[in-house]
């Protein structure tokens, strides 16, 4: 079944005009969320940040948020997904082609829930990048439905047998093309801060909190390639991916080349609240 605005109807009845902005402009937002155990995770997280997405962009939900959160446990129950994924995107509808925003369109929300395992291998080993220049715009803050400047950077990274793309303006490393990134260095974490140029990860925010009650400090300051080369450890952050540790990127390795100590305890943080959502 698919989430249909405020029902849940089946794929073949749902009808997206071919005018609908997601479709022509890509004009509208997303959200991925990960289910355990029949729960979301930070589901409040998520919503809040739909809510600033939307806003910002001037598109109105078709649904209220505490009825969105009913709708999206519903799906998980018709589609008995314990485990898995969700997605849902807000367009802001159908309206004759024009650039501007029309004055009045119907937004159109779709959503489904999809089984799909942990990367529990690649946490365990690590994973190797590639870094490449941050070509998207400059609302990055945006989990907008315009992709294509993760998505070439993402290609880019499988093309060279790397699982993610690590992107930089002019040297300074930004994010990952579907991710957050930390490195570690003489104990501390280190990221860059929130602001346009990164999507301010739920799983980002987390890690965080948990860095802080570990008592690691955190400091969200902007740091080179250079630095990101140097670093003790390395790892990225995301929904799907957790707390996945970097272990080479463009093709040398990143100190050992073993998943570091603060990647692992971090890991086992996020692990332990999984149990208590
Ligand atoms: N940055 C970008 C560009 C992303 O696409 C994602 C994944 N949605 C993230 C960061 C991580 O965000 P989250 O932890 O909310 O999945």
């Amino acid at each position: 079944m698919i989430l249909y605005n405020d029902q849940l109807v089946k794929r073949g009845d749902v009808q997206i005009g071919i005018e609908d902005r997601g479709y022509q402009f890509g004009d509208g937002v997303y959200e991925v969320l990960s289910v355990y155990d029949s729960k979301i995770f930070r589901l409040k997280e998520h919503l809040d940040r739909l809510s600033y997405c939307a806003q910002q962009l001037g598109i109105t939900l078709p649904v209220s948020l505490a009825q969105l959160e009913t709708n999206l446990y519903q799906l998980i129950k018709t589609e008995n997904v314990q485990n898995g994924q969700l997605y849902f995107q807000v367009t802001r509808g159908a309206a004759e082609r024009n650039h501007l925003i029309p004055e009045s369109s119907q937004s159109v929300l779709t959503g489904y829930a999809t089984f799909k395992p942990r990367p529990i291998e690649h946490m365990e080993k690590g994973v190797s990048v590639i870094t490449t220049e941050d070509i998207r715009w400059l609302r990055c803050d945006i989990k907008s439905l315009n992709l294509l400047g993760s998505v070439l950077a993402k290609q880019k990274a499988a093309e060279q047998g790397a699982y993610e793309a690590i992107l930089h303006r002019n040297g300074i490393v930004t994010e990952g093309s579907a991710s957050n990134l930390f490195i570690v260095k003489d104990g501390k974490l280190h990221t860059h801060p929130t602001g346009n140029l990164i999507l301010n990860g739920i799983t980002r925010v987390a890690v965080i909190e948990y860095a802080n009650e570990l008592c690691i400090e955190v400091m969200e300051q902007p740091f080179t390639l250079d630095k990101l080369k140097r670093a003790d450890e390395v790892f990225l952050t995301s929904t799907v991916n957790e707390v996945m540790p970097i272990i080479e990127i463009d093709g040398k390795t990143v100190a050992s080349g073993k998943v570091g100590e603060l990647t692992r305890r971090l890991q086992q943080v996020y692990e332990a609240r999984l149990k208590h959502l």
